[in-house]
């Protein structure tokens, strides 16, 4: 199957995964958070949003191979949160119930290489879904170490102000595209054209833990950056820079080694590139995606709107 025709089977996927993280979010209740073994939050939204995707994709592809975040692993023995999660899952598709979903969350077991192979985050981003900021699904379909199409589900991302909700497309020979609604025409989307690094809005993460931002401070003061710093969530910042509402987004290594999961970068660069964007690590090296379910041969990494690449490359590893 061409990767252009599943486009619309991923963005029906997204959709339906990002309305389900909502209501999730409506009706969160004690216990439906819990702490993985590496002490990062996951919740009931997370698991139910990975198991009706990856329901539907078992369907769309069943020869593809599926690298997503989560695994039944912890609810094994918790029956209790199984059942919570499943009484999410059924009100879109009742064929992900208790019975189906802990098999269902295990499709996403796959080691990754050279592909083609699916990655999902089903929710990137959680500590921004539990403090009511930005949070996005991301799928991305991934061949020869890079994604060849990607769709980024932002259920809180304003593009029409006090209208939250974008799913944002694109990818090899695919048009970068921003969705209001899954029944309303799309819109034609590009990076921003800034030429002067001044002048450039960047964004980067809340969270001090995943970029340094005492190095972006530093930059942004020897650049003689006037305006805010965009800090959100999730790769809702690929977003931004893709539809140009900012024009560089930096991921500056806090722990030496850290290794970037595939997961959490495939969908926004696909989406970025699409809209005339560009991305590297901090060392001017392309992503590689074919290395299992890290991108061990990247350090950081920078993506912009193109045209500030080079100088952006050139200020931040010097
Ligand atoms: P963000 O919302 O951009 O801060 O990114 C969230 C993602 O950061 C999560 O999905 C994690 O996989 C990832 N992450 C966790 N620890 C680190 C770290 N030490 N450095 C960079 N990213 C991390
Ligand atoms: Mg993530």
């Amino acid at each position: 199957m061409n990767h252009k025709d599943l486009l619309s089977p991923a963005l029906a996927a997204v959709w339906e995964a990002s309305r389900c993280c909502e209501a999730v979010a409506e009706d969160m209740r004690v216990g439906d958070k819990q702490t993985k073994e590496d002490r990062s939050p996951v919740t009931v939204a997370d698991y139910a949003s990975q198991a009706l995707i990856l329901h539907r994709l078992s369907r769309l592809t069943p020869d593809l191979g599926i690298v997503a975040e989560e695994g039944s692993g912890d609810l094994r023995d918790n029956p209790d949160l199984v059942a919570r999660i499943a009484r999410f899952t059924t009100r879109f598709n009742p064929e992900v119930n208790e019975d189906t979903l802990l098999d269902l969350l295990d499709l996403g077991d796959h080691p990754g290489g050279d592909g083609p192979f699916w990655t999902l985050d089903p929710i990137d981003g959680t500590k921004g879904f539990l403090r009511g900021g930005q949070y996005a699904v991301a799928l991305a379909l991934v061949k020869d170490g890079s994604p060849l199409l990607g769709v980024l589900g932002c259920p809180r991302y304003e593009i029409d102000p006090g209208h939250p909700g974008v799913v944002f497309s694109g990818g090899a020979g695919i048009e970068a595209r921003m969705w209001t609604s899954e029944s309303a025409p799309p819109r034609q989307m590009r990076a921003c054209s800034e030429i002067n690094l001044a002048d450039a809005r960047l964004c980067e993460s809340v969270e001090s833990a995943h970029t340094a931002h005492d190095r972006s401070a530093r930059l942004i003061k020897d650049l003689g950056i006037s305006t805010d710093v965009l800090r959100m969530d999730s790769q809702a910042k690929y977003a931004s820079v893709a539809h140009g509402a900012a024009a560089l987004y930096l991921r500056l290594p806090v722990k030496k080694g850290y290794q970037e999961k595939i997961w959490d970068h495939a969908a926004g660069l696909a989406v970025i590139e699409a809209a005339g964007g560009r991305v590297t690590d901090l060392d001017g090296k392309p992503l590689d995606f074919s290395q299992g379910q890290t991108l061990k041969d990247n350090r950081g990494v920078i993506a912009t709107n193109g045209t500030l690449h080079h100088a952006a490359l050139a200020t931040v590893g010097s």
